[in-house]
């Protein structure tokens, strides 16, 4: 079978490529205050390694890319990336995470080498709370959406990761400026992956908390999103905005799981909250030919876990969040 089958019986058809771990914000739940250990370029799969993996993978019937990082637009030879997996065959959905604060410059390069949907992590509309967040300039972030939004980029995605005491007071601003500017909206629970999301951890929020508090501010209808992943999603009526909820914590969606990731150095990682992981660069470097690659690829969704565990096993996730990018 053409097929990767994890020994629970999921489907996996969807990977998540980091091709960075390096990124121009902050995010103090992402990478942690004077974080330096950076893999340095060197060590990255080649454009031709990261191509032929994620070939053998479509082969295997991974159809969804997500090219992720750390912040992706970081990287110089992104569009050329981009060119380069957009035009293989089996790929049918080839999408990208951004802070946006790059976006400006890049969107219509974007969208000409092949990138269609994007997801922009945007915490907070009022400067001060931004920056305080991610250490970044609001007004760039601001710009890049709307380059994207003139680039015909659509869906655009804006993910808020919601915390208690910090951003919370901005749900409904949020909304309504994914109204007027006809954008999908995704609240996100925070997760304990790396020393900084366990910081993070003292600002969670169950969503279900949110969902009740815009209920009795919004007509909700529920909704559906196509590609929706593990997001569950409501519709204000009337309205074209969908919000949807990623409740990792709240709610975990490890039965439905469809997803590895892969670091720029090739490492595959088979569970966002688990260490369990694949070097597949050295394998790629060996001289193994096709065969014995996808044979590798197989073996490797062999080792997939059932789930996460960041309630109760919060010391698993050593790694911090920009090596697989969420
Ligand atoms: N730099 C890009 C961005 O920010 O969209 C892509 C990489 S970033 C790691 C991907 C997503 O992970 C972002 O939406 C970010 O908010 C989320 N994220 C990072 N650390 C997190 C944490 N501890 N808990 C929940 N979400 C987190
Ligand atoms: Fe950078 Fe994204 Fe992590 Fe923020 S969440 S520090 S933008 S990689």
């Amino acid at each position: 079978m053409p097929e990767l089958t994890d020994p629970f019986g999921r489907k996996i058809e969807y990977l998540r490529l980091s091709v960075t771990d390096r990124c121009d914000f902050r995010c103090f739940y992402c990478i942690p205050k004077g974080y330096k250990n950076f893999t340095p370029p060197e060590s990255w799969l080649t454009l031709d390694e990261t191509e032929r993996l994620v070939r053998l993978f479509s082969e295997l019937g991974v159809a969804k890319v997500r090219l992720t990082g750390g912040e992706p637009l970081v990287r110089q030879d992104l569009p050329e990336m981009i060119g380069r997996l957009g035009a293989l065959p089996g790929i049918e959905d080839l999408s990208l995470s951004t802070n946006a604060s790059r976006l400006a410059q890049h969107a219509g390069v974007l969208r000409e080498a092949g990138v269609r949907r994007i997801n922009v992590s945007l915490d907070s509309l009022d400067p001060a709370v931004f920056h305080e967040i991610t250490q970044g300039d609001l007004d760039k972030v601001i710009e890049g959406l709307m380059a994207a939004k003139e680039a015909d980029l659509r869906p655009i995605k804006i993910n808020m990761v919601v915390m208690k005491g910090l951003n919370d007071h901005e749900i409904t601003d949020m909304v309504e400026f994914c109204l007027l500017h006809d954008f999908t909206l995704r609240f996100i629970e925070t997760m304990p992956v790396g020393a900084a999301g366990k910081d993070a951890t003292d600002y969670f929020i169950d969503l279900q908390e949110v969902r009740d508090d815009l209920e009795r501010r919004y007509d909700l209808e529920p909704a559906v999103m196509p590609g929706a992943g593990p997001a569950s999603y409501v519709r204000v009526r009337g309205t074209r905005l969908r919000i949807g909820f990623i409740t990792p914590m709240s709610q975990h969606f490890c039965d439905t799981c469809n997803r590895v990731r892969l670091s720029a150095e090739g490492t595959l990682y088979l569970c966002l909250g688990q260490q369990d992981r694949v070097e597949l660069r050295p394998l790629l470097r060996s001289g193994m030919d096709d065969e014995q690659l996808k044979q590798a690829l197989r073996d490797a969704i062999g080792r997939k876990p059932k789930r996460h565990e960041f309630l109760s096993q919060p010391q698993n996730v050593v790694r911090i969040m920009s090596i697989t990018g969420g």
